[in-house]
């Protein structure tokens, strides 16, 4: 069963949410009380770029076959990776290039 009030984006604020409905009232209204202090958490998410991030890599798949070159934070090994394995296996023309990137989420203050 979902939301009773379907129009409303959420349930009331002083009751509990209805079953099937996942939100409990955030919108504080104008004649706010005491019992109605809800606390707003704000995410963010960025590229990781701290200290201690992992290393972005690029890393490619032959799409024939599946073996894999090894991940390198540069482009040059993978390519290489590729040709040489074109060159053992001369019907293998087609790779998947993949990017391994880290990112990182805050709570914004
Ligand atoms: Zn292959």
């Amino acid at each position: 069963m979902g939301c009773p009030l379907a129009a409303a984006p959420h349930c009331p604020r002083e009751t509990e949410p209805a079953p099937g409905c996942t939100q409990r009232g955030v919108e504080a209204g104008p004649v706010s009380g005491p019992k109605a202090i809800v606390r707003h958490e704000n995410w963010t998410i960025t590229p990781d770029r701290e200290p201690d991030a992992e290393p972005v890599t690029h890393q490619f798949e032959c799409a024939v076959c599946g073996e894999m070159s090894g991940a390198d934070g540069d482009w040059e090994p993978p390519q290489t990776w590729a040709i040489q394995h074109s060159g053992r296996n001369p019907s293998h023309h087609t790779y998947r290039e993949i990017i391994r990137r880290p990112w990182r989420t805050f709570m914004n203050a």
